[in-house]
């Protein structure tokens, strides 16, 4: 190993995973949102279709919180625990929290230099499952693994305490 870290092979400052080609980390959720395009037709269960897409894209944005303001990383991190609980929101309710998310966290963008992390000091920046051990999944696995990766990273969180 090198330790020159060329593009494509340089960590997410963020969430710590080997950067796509363009050096750009939000690339990720579009090659989540192409598998989710090739799979989520084929499912009947609506619901399983939208709790796989909201664990993907709110779990992504979990990990990069620089892109969030404080209330928005708090209540992502909330509506995750909420959705792993064992009596999850129904469908309507999700589909409130998911729209928009897809086309990027608009309204709860934060103005601030990429990676900057002073809102959320104590945030890891290594993850247990990042976006690439998703993606680097079978489409088959895809509505477990996002679950799993939400789980983890609420549990890498609460590592911190609240
Ligand atoms: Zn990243």
């Amino acid at each position: 190993m090198s330790e020159h870290l060329d593009e494509g092979t340089a960590p997410c400052s963020e969430c710590g995973a080997v950067l796509p080609a363009g050096g750009d980390c939000w690339d990720r959720v579009h090659e989540l949102l192409e598998i989710e395009a090739r799979l989520l037709p084929g499912i009947d269960d609506v619901e399983t279709g939208m709790r796989a897409h909201y664990f993907a894209i709110a779990t992504y944005q979990l990990q990069h919180p620089s892109r969030l303001t404080t209330a928005a990383v708090a209540q992502l991190r909330d509506g995750v625990r909420r959705m792993l609980a064992s009596d999850p929101p129904p469908i309507d309710h999700l589909r409130r929290q998911v729209r928009g998310f897809a086309e990027g966290p608009r309204r709860v963008t934060r103005r601030a230099s990429a990676g900057d992390r002073a809102h959320v000091p104590h945030w890891p920046t290594r993850w247990t499952m990042t976006a690439t051990d998703v993606i680097g999944r079978p489409d088959a696995e895809y509505a477990d693994t996002v679950g799993d990766w939400a789980r983890r990273t609420l549990d890498d969180l609460d590592g911190l305490g609240p």
